[in-house]
């Protein structure tokens, strides 16, 4: 809703204004009265103070929350607002708000209805499976058996190479494929919220979860993703997404359970209309989860439902296949960068993303004999296991015929997949030599060679000829050359404009992008565009259509996350 919903109603609100300006110009009312007509408190300079003042075309297409008029909430005066803006603070934060927000009556949403219903149970027998938090499909616990960090101690990001042994399961897999991590919450997060909801003394106590009975929710129904018989500390440790970013709808029903007035109209003020760019900027941007909010508002003390009928289902993080079964039969590897949420003010900790945070800290025990040396062969022993279960690819796939050839584009950790598809090929090439193999591109890049350069060892696969064109790029590095060489993959490519045209246009081959979606596939896909244009001399509009066919013929084809 907040990234959809409320800026196609902004723009819905817009829209209207110039409707009914042009409607009445028609009518010829005067100018001044149609914008008095359709602004109100919508359309007011920031700095304004103002009051719900709507004209009636425009109020009744507004949204209000009835309760919430009632109890007054919409129509808090100037005088209240001293409780939550001490004069000397000028900066809107999380928890503080300057004018306009700080002094507008609110539009705030509908609170919604509770559905959900706890009730704590015994202490006695064995907590639910993971296995039960997959509906379809089968999980697979496995050891990791080695972890080597690819990147110097010095660079930006960290990035990891885990190694699992798959082999005394059925899981099976071809290079290109993603497969998905049950990931635990981070275990001292889950009993600080068990400690600030006031339950530690229950984390072991079975919970059963039932929809409330006479709910006013329509279609309510039990969460699936909470196993029916589990401990309160799984639930929160396995089933809900305690990271995620607090809904407005969540606000809201947080507001019913703060008691400090100026906490409670801060909370109103960011679920609000008038306060929908402080939630864009002090919850959204800033990552805020439900932890921070519980610290930054000390009076809010929300019970165990509403965290169940708001969090989402902690979801089982993706990656891609790093290896291939033919190369390493009953090994699967996979690299991920360690997710860093720096401090803030709204979050007063560094975080480590969820999935990759647990990781690293699984694996450190492992990654610490493995330090020195990144090209390993030595397995350390571990009796670590994770859960893992197929998220196959259909799509992503080498070319079925060898002889076809290929360009990938992978920079940073972009680069996993096509690390599993050359060590096949090249496994390929060696039990078929009869065989005839079509040309291999591989775009990569990263901030410096030095630091975060993840597979040097790719020079071996263009040695032996798995690989026929490797074009590396350093976006941080400093060049003394009098021509700077290119910074971003997207701009190596353009180098290769006539390459590029002739492998998928002449040669029908295949162009495959993994990685960053918003930072890099779409600046390759813009340069695959108009080198197409370019070399076929058609407009712009032309080369999209053909980058469209190649899409839909499969041999453009993308493994990106955001
Ligand atoms: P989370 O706890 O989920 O945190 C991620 C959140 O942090 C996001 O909301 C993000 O916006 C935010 N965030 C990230 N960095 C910052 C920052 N510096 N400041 C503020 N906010 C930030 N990842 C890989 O590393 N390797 C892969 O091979 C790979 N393959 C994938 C394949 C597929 C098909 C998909 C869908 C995803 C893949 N991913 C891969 C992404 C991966 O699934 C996870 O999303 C990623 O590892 C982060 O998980 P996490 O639980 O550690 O982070």
């Amino acid at each position: 809703l907040e990234l959809v919903v409320d800026p196609w109603i902004d723009g819905l609100w817009l829209a209207l204004k110039e409707a009914l300006l042009l409607q009445k110009k028609k009518e010829g009312m005067s100018m001044s009265n149609v914008v008095d007509a359709v602004s109100g408190s919508l359309f007011t300079a920031p700095h304004v103070v103002h009051e719900l003042n709507l004209s009636s075309e425009v109020q009744n297409l507004k949204l209000e929350d009835e309760g919430a008029r009632s109890s007054g909430a919409l129509s808090q005066k100037l005088g209240d607002i001293n409780l939550v803006a001490p004069a000397r603070d000028t900066e809107p934060s999380l928890v503080h708000s300057v004018p306009p927000v700080s002094h507008s009556a609110l539009n705030i949403p509908a609170l919604p209805p509770e559905y959900i219903e706890v009730q704590f149970q015994d202490t006695h027998g064995e907590d639910a499976h993971l296995s039960s938090l997959i509906l379809e499909g089968t999980t697979f616990e496995v050891p990791v058996t080695k972890a080597v960090q690819l990147t110097r101690e010095d660079a930006i990001k960290t990035a990891l190479l885990l190694e699992l042994d798959i082999s005394d399961t059925d899981f099976d897999y071809q290079p290109g494929d993603a497969f998905c991590v049950i990931c635990p919450n981070n275990a001292s997060e889950v009993e600080e919220l068990l400690q600030i909801l006031g339950l530690s003394e229950k984390g072991d106590d079975f919970v059963c979860v039932k929809v409330k009975q006479g709910t006013k929710k329509k279609g309510a129904s039990r969460p699936q993703h909470i196993p029916e018989r589990s401990t309160l500390k799984f639930i929160l440790t396995w089933c809900l997404e305690i990271r995620a970013i607090p809904k407005k709808a969540f606000l809201r029903a947080l507001v019913e359970c703060t008691s400090d007035a100026g906490e409670k109209r801060r909370l109103q003020e960011l679920c609000s209309r008038q306060g929908a760019s402080d939630y864009a900027r002090f919850v959204r941007d800033s990552n805020v989860c439900f932890l921070d909010l519980l610290h930054a508002f000390p009076s809010c003390k929300p019970s165990l439902n509403l965290l169940i009928e708001h969090l989402p289902k902690l979801q089982a993080r993706s990656y891609s296949v790093s290896s291939s079964n033919l190369y390493q039969p009953g090994k699967l590897c996979f690299v991920f960068n360690v997710v860093e949420l720096p401090a803030c003010p709204a979050r007063p900790v560094s975080r480590k993303g969820v999935c990759t945070g647990w990781l690293a800290e699984l694996v450190a025990p492992l990654l610490h004999s493995n330090k020195t040396t990144l090209d390993t062969k030595g397995e350390s022993s571990s009796t670590e296991k994770i859960s893992i279960f197929p998220r196959p690819n259909n799509t992503f796939h080498l070319p079925a015929d060898p002889s076809v050839p290929f360009m990938m584009v992978g920079p940073g950790t972009g680069i996993s997949p096509f690390i599993g598809f050359l060590q096949h090929r090249q496994k390929l090439r060696e039990q078929h030599t009869d065989w005839e193999f079509g040309e291999a591109w591989l775009f990569f890049g990263c901030r410096h060679r030095d630091r975060d350069y993840l597979f040097k060892q790719l020079r071996c696969f263009l040695e032996n000829g798995t690989l026929t064109h490797l074009k590396v790029c350093f976006s941080r590095d400093s060049s003394t050359a009098e021509v700077a060489p290119p910074k971003y993959v997207q701009d190596v490519i353009r180098l290769y404009a006539k390459q590029v045209a002739r492998v998928l246009l002449k040669e029908r081959g295949y162009f495959y992008i993994c990685g960053d979606k918003k930072h890099m596939a779409d600046g390759v896909s813009d340069a695959v565009v108009d080198i197409l244009s370019m070399e076929m001399e058609a407009d712009k509009l032309e080369a999209m259509k053909i980058l469209a066919t190649l899409r839909e013929e499969k041999r453009y084809l993308q493994d990106v996350w955001s």
